[in-house]
């Protein structure tokens, strides 16, 4: 059967119907823990084995320590959360530190808790059934990685929160088969030093950075700014570089089979 992936959240942030970056692989995997996780009912909550975040801010594990919480005590195993190492110390230190909220990788007991945690590194593949995620490089303002989902020889890659990053695009370029191409692009061109300084993509810098790709590869757009997402996809769409399939914005709702 096919995989799918659920874009359950993809925005650059909040408002309406705009539900941050989360991603659910089939029922039981989660990418990154964004506003979009709370629109799942309780019992989809509850199948969510893995959680693989991209990097530590806020929008990408906002919903991890509600999930945890609401669903903890229904399950019979831990919810394993990967992450870089940078990743999972800042988890434990700010936000499952007691303070913010209760460190669930020792409750309800240091032998049966709700929450496990992996690190894990660049290039790292973790096999999960007839799933592989393999972490990709980024780039960006705390330590990152993009994820590259494969099934059945055919494969979805996903940037992450990233500026330019050439580690991203050689690995991007060696995938066979790829489906889908998920690639934030959070600013407009005006707000290019925005986009530098936060180490995000806009349509000039991605251009610059992009190296081609299968033309049966199809480019999604994540992350764009609140109420500038029209003005990012028409100047993408002015840009000749991106390759012959047209990029198109990710919305939350869609499902990519692959
Ligand atoms: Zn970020
Ligand atoms: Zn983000």
């Amino acid at each position: 059967m096919a995989a799918q992936l659920q874009i359950l959240g993809c925005s650059g942030g909040i408002g309406g119907d705009l539900r941050t970056t989360s991603l659910l692989l089939d029922d039981d995997i989660l990418i990154d823990a964004g506003t979009g996780v709370c629109d799942l009912s309780l019992d989809a909550m509850t199948k969510i084995d893995f959680v693989f975040l991209t990097h530590s801010h806020l929008d990408h594990i906002l919903s991890l320590p509600l999930l945890l919480d609401s669903v903890g005590a229904k399950r019979c195993k831990p919810v394993h959360v990967y992450g870089l190492p940078a990743t999972i110390a800042t988890l434990k230190k700010h936000i499952f530190n007691g303070e913010i909220w209760p460190d669930f990788s020792v409750i309800p007991s240091a032998e049966k808790p709700f929450m496990t945690m992996s690190t894990l590194k660049t290039g790292d593949v973790v096999c999960l059934g007839n799933r592989s995620i393999r972490a990709l490089p980024a780039l960006h303002t705390v330590d990152g990685v993009g994820y590259a989902i494969s099934s059945n020889g055919s494969t979805i890659a996903f940037s992450g929160d990233s500026g330019p990053c050439q580690d991203f695009w050689d690995e991007v370029q060696k995938i066979d088969k790829l489906k889908h191409l998920l690639i934030e692009t959070s600013f407009t061109d005006n707000d290019e030093f925005l986009a530098d300084l936060s180490q995000h993509y806009c349509p000039v810098s991605l251009a610059n950075s992009m190296k081609p790709v299968s033309p049966s590869t199809q480019i999604w757009i994540s992350h764009l700014k609140p109420g500038q997402g029209e003005q990012i996809m028409a100047e993408l769409n002015h840009l000749d570089r991106i390759g012959r399939v047209e990029p198109r914005a990710l919305v939350a709702g869609q499902i990519l089979s692959f």
